[in-house]
């Protein structure tokens, strides 16, 4: 193999000339035996990327970061944070670097990111390094997302370093390859405040604007709209997440995206059954990030993000806390407004249905989800036997047949669109115990049921023939599910 410089890919680094305060020149470790675990070779065609090139070695040195493209100024960025309700003035980059920023043939602009790729100024005690398990884990979590049309950074590539890296026991190192529209969080504009310098702030809402909604810099109030933006986009985000059951474990301002994608997967999982309550994270004790308090949540990071945006949104500070405080509300009516169309969506109900029919449905299946308890996607897509006529298969999920007989009897008189309901409720998920599997196959070697499970999550609409039990619950003896992050 030839060393020379990766030619095929071309990286601008805008981030780093118009934000370098937020920006530090760094390198990645070098990987002393890198090894292409996994590669996304329809999103690498999305991005006009080669992908056989991305398998040769110059490819696979990219994908560490050991090599990047000529031109390619890489940078550890800055950001701070509330990290479960507590302040960090200086989080940033402790592991990952923003490669650049890459054109796609379809004329967005994306950043190719990577992460474990080691140690920066922003390391604190960490080692800067990820590990195989955890990077798979984020490449098949957010294909399942994409899969299910849910706004989130995409996986690229996973490499092997070669390395071995100490957690709890010994693991085999990884870094992963990210794309996103861009990695601005909440916590990016955090560390642009607390440094007083308002210049900086507007400079970064400026880049912001220009990248995510470029329509806005003409609005009357470029910075109202932005923040407006944002709390829209993470409205209809968290509503997403809940119809799915999605948890995402580590709601912390600086991996609440401007872009309105998810990012971070580290504890994150899908409910199995209903439970607001539920938590996966090892270290979310207080359960602050459980599923049902995931919108208010959110609503509590755009708070933060509103301060941190203060000095923009109006000339006096008492007009902008005003408003600010108003521009908040909005979060919960369009919450509310995206999760309700979509459960009536997963119902099959038609758009014109009374609001408050609805509401009283919804509360009382939940209600009966909770007390059986009932496996949520499952009973979903059971639900659309239902509406072709075939109860059995729905009821059987409850203990309470005389609860669930009385709901459906309601709900069939609205006369649901089956056909409807499929198209929104998934058959697939990442179920908890078959990512457990895959990713401890793949740790010792075998990339087999991981390559499978990201095949059947990529399509989560489509029933597979013989690979049923893709869509089955965990077994009994699989337990209560404990997710670690940061690892
Ligand atoms: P995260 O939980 O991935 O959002 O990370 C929160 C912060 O911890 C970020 O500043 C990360 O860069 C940093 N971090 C997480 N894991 C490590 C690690 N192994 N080494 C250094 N920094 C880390
Ligand atoms: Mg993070």
């Amino acid at each position: 193999m030839t060393s020379t410089s990766a030619r095929p890919i071309a990286l601008a680094h805008r981030f780093a000339d118009e934000l370098p305060e937020l920006a530090l020149s760094w390198r990645a470790d070098e990987a002393p035996e890198p090894r292409l675990l996994a590669l996304n070779e329809v999103l690498a065609a999305d991005l006009g990327l080669d992908a056989a090139w991305l398998r040769t070695d110059d490819g696979l040195r990219l994908l560490t970061g050991e090599r990047p493209p000529e031109g390619a100024a890489p940078v550890a960025q800055a950001y701070a944070g509330h990290q479960f309700g507590n302040y960090s003035p200086r989080l940033g980059d402790g592991r990952a670097l923003l490669l650049g920023e890459l054109a796609t043939p379809d004329g967005r602009v994306v950043d190719l990111h990577l992460k474990g790729s080691g140690r920066t100024p922003f390391s604190r005690g960490g080692d800067g390094l990820a590990v195989v398990g955890p990077m798979l884990r984020e490449f098949v979590i957010s294909e399942a997302m994409h899969g299910l049309g849910i706004p989130t950074t995409r996986a690229l590539a996973v490499v092997g370093t070669g390395r071995v890296v100490e957690r709890e026991t010994y693991q085999p190192g990884a870094v992963l390859a990210r794309v996103a529209s861009s990695h601005l969080r909440v916590g990016s504009f955090q560390y642009a405040r607390a440094t007083d310098d308002l210049a900086l702030l507007r400079r970064l809402a400026d880049v912001a604007i220009a990248r995510h909604d470029p329509d806005l810099a003409d609005a009357d109030h470029p910075y109202r709209a932005l923040f407006e933006a944002v709390v829209a986009r993470q409205a209809r985000l968290v509503a997403r997440w809940m119809l799915v059951g999605f948890v995402h474990g580590v709601m912390n301002t600086d991996n609440m995206t401007i872009s309105g994608e998810t990012i971070d997967y580290g504890p994150c999982a899908f409910l199995d059954v209903f439970d607001p309550r539920t938590v996966f994270s090892s270290i979310d004790t207080g359960g602050r990030y459980a599923y049902g308090n995931q919108p208010a949540a959110a609503q509590w990071n755009l708070a933060r993000f509103a301060e941190a945006l203060l000095p923009l949104l109006a000339d006096d500070q008492d007009a902008a806390v005003a408003y600010a405080v108003e521009a908040l509300n909005g979060f919960a009516e369009q919450y509310n407004l995206a999760w309700t169309q979509g459960m009536r969506a997963k119902l099959g109900l038609p758009e014109g249905l009374a609001a408050d029919v609805l509401d009283g449905l919804v509360q009382e299946l939940f209600a009966l989800l909770q007390a059986n308890p009932v496996d949520f996607t499952g009973f979903f897509r059971r639900l659309a036997d239902a509406a072709r006529g075939d109860r059995e298969p729905a009821r059987a999920l409850f203990l309470d047949l005389a609860g669930i007989d009385g709901w459906l009897e309601r709900w069939a008189a609205l006369a649901p669109d089956a056909v409807a309901m499929d198209r929104v409720n998934p058959v697939h998920i990442p179920r908890n115990h078959l990512v457990e599997a895959a990713l401890a196959a793949a740790t010792d070697g075998d990339l087999g049921p991981f390559e499978e499970l990201v095949a059947v999550v990529r399509d989560p609409f489509t029933p597979r023939l013989g690979l049923e039990r893709y869509a089955e619950p965990a077994p009994d003896d699989f337990g209560r599910y404990t997710t670690f992050c940061g690892t």
